[in-house]
């Protein structure tokens, strides 16, 4: 044995430890395009559960955009955004998003995990406090990590708990509330009206993280502080390009001063590439889609209700979720696996979650239902189901 592969054997024991945890999986691949029906490890599948809620990934519009993107300004930018990356087109895009979302301005990031690191990261110290609801996404995790500011975690959804958060820290310098607009495990939605009113009372900020929210709530699909009534009332709202917009990308919304903070402060904006202006063109196709064409965000709904609606009469207990985010709660991790497993060998691909990203009891697979299923793929969908549910005795 060389010298680098004896000092790399300690990954073999790490990798079985994780096996042994439950955290092991190989990357499922797709032969085809992301759509309705996929080919994925060589097996043509129902696809339930991609972020593609408008089907938006594949559609011609945005291909069209972004082909005439590359031919007018090529692939990659150089540089980044700092220093030669940006282009018209990435300003445009900005200045799009802003009034899309009725904010003064926006700044795009290479990626939502980007925007939420770069942002919290920037704007916090270590004087200030972090209030964060205990089930936020792993990127507003890093994010906060990546400050020096004091941490406090209130209990899933409960503003009691936010509220003696507030009051213990009168004291701090700054503070930041900062939530998941839904929460992406079990399709639940904070209480943004709620927490907007104590952090007014309060004199707190707050940050919503609307990955999943973004193309799906509110008016046009402007998301949840839209959903909620809330224009002007939050301090940063943090979005998507990758899910409901078909893209890649994160963004924030909000002051222009927090724009022009960030694009000088933000490491994970600073030290990054532009993105290729294809995206850019493809991500503002999206956003005038979504308002000229609104069958999309019909259908998701329809499709949403309807999927639900079935599940439930087939005696599935599918949680709390009042987004197209649909949980299928199996109970423990090993039944979960295999629920996903059958689903699989049936035609239709969805997979398992299980703790700890969940609660040992709480296992599921997670559905996520797209504008582009059609009637079909949803009965089909349910035929499969109650199928693997009966073989189960899960219903
Ligand atoms: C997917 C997701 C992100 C990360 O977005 P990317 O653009 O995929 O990096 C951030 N927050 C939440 C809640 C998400 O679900």
């Amino acid at each position: 044995m060389n010298n680098m592969s004896r000092r790399m054997d300690f990954l073999n024991g790490l990798i079985n430890n994780l096996k042994e945890q439950n955290l092991y999986g190989e990357l499922p691949v797709l032969s085809t395009d992301q759509k309705n029906r996929v080919v994925l490890n060589g097996r043509e599948v129902l696809m339930m559960c991609s972020n593609n809620y408008l089907g938006f990934a594949n559609h011609p519009r945005l291909r069209a955009a972004a082909k005439q993107a590359i031919d007018k300004w090529g692939l990659g930018t150089g540089a980044v955004r700092q220093i030669a990356g940006t282009m018209e087109i990435h300003n445009q895009l900005e200045e799009m998003l802003a009034e899309y979302k009725h904010t003064e301005a926006s700044l795009v990031f290479v990626a939502g995990i980007a925007a939420n690191r770069g942002t919290i990261q920037a704007i916090m110290g270590e004087e200030d406090v972090i209030i964060s609801d205990e089930l936020n996404h792993g990127s507003i995790i890093d994010g906060v990590r990546l400050t020096k500011s004091a941490r406090k975690i209130y209990p899933h959804l409960d503003t009691d708990g936010l509220e003696n958060a507030l009051r213990e820290t009168k004291d701090a310098r700054r503070r930041l509330i900062v939530t998941d607009g839904v929460f992406s495990m079990d399709g639940d939605i904070a209480p943004l009206d709620r927490i907007v009113e104590l952090a007014e009372e309060y004199d707190a900020m707050v940050m919503v993280d609307d990955a999943h929210g973004d193309g799906v709530l509110g008016k046009d699909g402007r998301g949840i502080v839209d959903h909620f009534g809330l224009e002007g009332r939050v301090d940063i709202d943090m979005g998507t390009l990758s899910k409901a917009f078909g893209c890649l990308g994160g963004y924030i919304a909000g002051r222009k001063e927090l724009r022009e903070y960030l694009i000088n402060t933000a490491r994970s904006f600073i030290f990054t590439t532009a993105h290729p202006p294809a995206v850019a063109a493809a991500a503002m196709e999206a956003i005038k889609m979504i308002r000229d064409e609104p069958r999309h965000l019909r259908q998701l709904w329809d499709n949403t209700r309807y999927f639900k609606k079935g599940m439930t009469e087939l005696g599935f207990d599918i949680g709390h979720s009042s987004t197209p985010i649909t949980p299928v709660m199996a109970g423990g991790s090993r039944s979960a696996v295999e629920l996903s497993k059958g689903l699989f060998e049936e035609g239709l691909f969805a997979k398992p979650i299980v703790f700890p990203l969940v609660a040992r009891d709480k296992a599921r697979v997670r559905i996520n239902l797209s504008a582009q299923h059609t009637r079909d793929d949803l009965n089909e969908a349910l035929r499969i189901f109650e199928k693997a549910g009966k073989s189960m005795k899960l219903v």
